[in-house]
């Protein structure tokens, strides 16, 4: 039994996120799952639902899809941007366009259930700011996705200053002032899972198990992942430049120890040509070391680089309708 409780404006509305990238397959499957959530939500509690879908630039009938989704369901709102931006830029889009109530961010592969909306709404109107999907289970994928996912979770709870909870995606359930903050930050490197984190507010985790793709395939290749983890702990975290400096400080230490030995056993026995090999170890060492540091640096060099160019984080090609919640 639910207590009732009493809808606040903040609480009245409920938008789904959905950003879509070559999804035409699956957004014909998902959509009536969203509204049977959204249905039962309003059932459950009387606070109105509607969906904005974000076409990031997709190059198959995705648009199509959508518009005649869109003609049949007047809670449709839609968003296509100039091209492909990535999700997290996708997914920023939809939220800056949202003032009003709660969001539910979801993939468009049916992997986040909508199924999961209503028991998300019951902790936001507990008072929860970020209602987010724990995976306890991840069905139809790979092994190596899984172990890779394991570790980077593992590491990146280690490095980052903000808390990234383990196997939480992008499914989640935000307050109105959550989305209000999340919108203020506009860097443009966006790890999503750690701006999320850094808004702070109240936080709950809801466990679900991860079913397979309903239809197409993953957009997300090895290297897309591994460019995301590089985003993700550059982005909140300095841990890096930290163990350039250490691996800088003990190379170094060794390298007077070393120096000392030469010094010592030249003036003990003389010194005929020889420490070749050792030399040529130390050198490379030296170097490789050097060369590991830099990088590092480069890669945060790199970051304010694209920082301060200052660019908008994406351009929108066409809106349905055209402004969703007025701003003022
Ligand atoms: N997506 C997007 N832009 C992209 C890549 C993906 O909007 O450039 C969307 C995609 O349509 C889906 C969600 O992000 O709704 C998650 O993508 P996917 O299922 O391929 O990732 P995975 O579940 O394999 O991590
Ligand atoms: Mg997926």
């Amino acid at each position: 039994m639910t207590a009732p409780v009493a809808i606040d404006d903040a609480h009245s509305l409920l938008t789904v996120l959905v950003a879509a990238y070559n999804e035409a397959d699956a957004l014909p499957l998902l959509h009536p799952e969203i509204v049977a959530a959204l249905a039962e939500v309003h059932a459950l509690y009387g606070i109105a639902g509607r969906v904005l879908y974000v076409d990031d630039g997709s190059r198959d009938g995705t648009w199509n899809v959508l518009q005649e989704i869109q003609a049949s369901d007047p809670s449709v709102a839609l968003l296509r941007l100039s091209r492909n931006f990535g999700k997290e830029i996708a997914m920023t889009a939809g939220l800056d366009q949202i003032t009003r109530g709660g969001v539910v961010i979801l993939d468009a592969d049916g992997q986040d259930p909508p199924s999961l909306i209503p028991s998300f709404v019951a902790k936001w109107l507990e008072g929860y700011d970020d209602v987010f999907g724990t995976r306890v289970e991840r069905d139809g994928e790979i092994w190596l996705k899984k172990a890779s996912a394991n570790a980077f979770y593992r590491i990146i709870g280690r490095l980052a200053d903000t808390p990234i909870p383990a196997d939480t995606g992008d499914f989640r359930l935000l307050s109105e002032r959550a989305v209000g903050a999340l919108t203020q930050l506009r860097e443009r490197n966006r790890f999503m899972k750690g701006l999320f984190g850094w808004v702070g507010y109240q936080r709950v985790s809801v466990p679900y198990s991860r079913v397979p793709r309903s239809a197409g395939s993953s957009k997300f290749n090895f290297g897309g992942l591994w460019n995301l983890a590089v985003d993700g702990i550059t982005s909140f975290s300095i841990a890096p430049l930290r163990i350039a400096t250490y691996t800088g400080i003990f190379a170094s230490l060794f390298a007077f120890l070393g120096m000392a030995v030469v010094i010592i056993r030249a003036l003990l026995h003389g010194d005929p040509v020889a420490g070749w090999p050792s030399m040529m170890v130390v050198i490379l060492f030296i170097g490789g070391v050097q060369l590991l540091a830099l990088g590092v640096i480069g890669e945060y060099v790199g970051r304010m680089y694209n920082e301060s160019k200052q660019r908008p984080l994406y351009l929108v090609e066409q809106q349905q309708p055209a402004a969703l919640d007025a701003k003022n």
